[in-house]
Formats: C-alpha cells, sequence, structure tokens
C-alpha cells in the first residue's frame, strides 16, 4: 500500500459496451468545431488552428440522472462526439493518428453559460463554466475496433422529444485525426484520455427535470434527467 495520509480519489470510470471499463487521465474539449455554432456564439467560422480547454477528469458521470449545478441560471447543453484515447504520444501527425483511439462515445459538454459569458467579458478562465461537478455526462464507450472511426453521420440531441441540435460529424472544421495531431503538439497524450471534438448549432438551456437525448451514427446513444 502507498503511503498517503489521506484517502485517494477514486478513479473516474466510463463504461466501454461490451464490458470493462475506460479509466479517465485527463479530459481535453475543443471550442467551435462546427462553422455554425461558431456563429451563433458570435465567432467568426474561418479555419482558424482549434483552441482547447479542460474538464477535471472526474466530471464524467454515466447515470441517469445528473444534478443540476449550482451558481448557474443557464445551464447549456452541448453536444458532442467524445474521442477515448488508448494509446498515448507526441507530436502525432494526422495520418496515423485514428492508430491512437481506442473509441469513441456520445457525450454532452455542460456549460453553465451565464458564468462563460461573464468569464469571456472580464477575460477571465472558463473553469468554472466548463469544469463543475458531473459537468461531463458521457454514454457507453464502443470500440473502434467495433464501429471503426466514424467521420460523417447525424449528431442529435432532443429535450423532452423536442430536436434541438441536428449536426453532421462532416461538418467539423476539424475532424478527429487533426484535433489528435493539433493536441498532441501542445500536451502530451495518454492512455485515458477523452478528447470531446465540439458541439454543432442548436445549443440552448435545460432546466431542472429536463430529459436529454442524444445519439451519434455509428457510435451510440445518451440518455438522462437533470435531477
Ligand atoms: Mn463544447
Amino acid at each position: 500500500m502507498p503511503d498517503f495520509v489521506i484517502d485517494a480519489a477514486e478513479t473516474p470510470i466510463v463504461p466501454v459496451a461490451g464490458g470493462g471499463k475506460f479509466p479517465v487521465r485527463r479530459i481535453f474539449c475543443v471550442g467551435r468545431n462546427y462553422a455554425a455554432h461558431a456563429r451563433e456564439m458570435g465567432a467568426a467560422p474561418d479555419r482558424e488552428p482549434p483552441f482547447f480547454f479542460s474538464k477535471p477528469p472526474d466530471t464524467v458521470i454515466s447515470t441517469a440522472q445528473v444534478p443540476y449545478p449550482p451558481a448557474t441560471r443557464l445551464l447549456h447543453f452541448e453536444m458532442e462526439l467524445v474521442v477515448a484515447i488508448g494509446r498515448g504520444g507526441t507530436a502525432i501527425a494526422s495520418e496515423t493518428a485514428l492508430d491512437h483511439v481506442y473509441g469513441y462515445a456520445a457525450g454532452v459538454d455542460l456549460t453553465r453559460r451565464d458564468l462563460q459569458d461573464e468569464a469571456k467579458s472580464l477575460r477571465r478562465p472558463w473553469d468554472m463554466s466548463k469544469g463543475f461537478d458531473a459537468a461531463a455526462p458521457i454514454g457507453t464507450i464502443v470500440p473502434a475496433a467495433r464501429v471503426g472511426h466514424p467521420a460523417a453521420g447525424s449528431i442529435t440531441l432532443a429535450v423532452n422529444g423536442v430536436l434541438r441540435q441536428n449536426g453532421d460529424l462532416a461538418d467539423m472544421i476539424w475532424p478527429v485525426p487533426n484535433i489528435i495531431a493539433f493536441l498532441s503538439n501542445l500536451i502530451t497524450l495518454k492512455p485515458g484520455d477523452l478528447i470531446f471534438t465540439g458541439t454543432p448549432e442548436g445549443v440552448g438551456t435545460i432546466e431542472r427535470g429536463d430529459k436529454i437525448e442524444g445519439s451519434i451514427e455509428g457510435v451510440g446513444t445518451i440518455a438522462f434527467q437533470i435531477a
């Protein structure tokens, strides 16, 4: 036993389709990776290099109920394809980037939009708008060995049965191989890293009691209720 002076935190995990658990090391997120969403957020959708932010690993949650976070009156959903890294690397070339992917999942980048708007206007960091408890709901990870590497296909999110986001993975400004290449030039990727790859247009508000259902063609689904 290590000589820890307090109980060590448990490793956050995401269930894997067909059995097993994926241990989470870090969570990276891409900002504004679909042109129409960049426009709805007031940004020009030109092809600048992607930018990244992080959520703490223990913000992953795969339960049927997700708590409404404190300190916000404007909780937003962002439906996203999540990449699960199985093999690490530094300065990975986009041509070989998919060799580093263990699998994929449907995830929601929950955002306290009011805190994010304030952070943007005051030029402050996004941590408290993106990295609160249970800010990263995620469905079951499907191994790429089973489903391949989806580069196109519908990505949708419905709230209480009403379709709110309806995009296509092919509309990413930077596809998954490029994201892995950019990110691994900034940090060393390691097994257990998750990458949220950005959201299509149609983001909006959710309230307590709302039922969220997301789906990504060829990957899977996510469903939860805001408690
Ligand atoms: Mn996002």
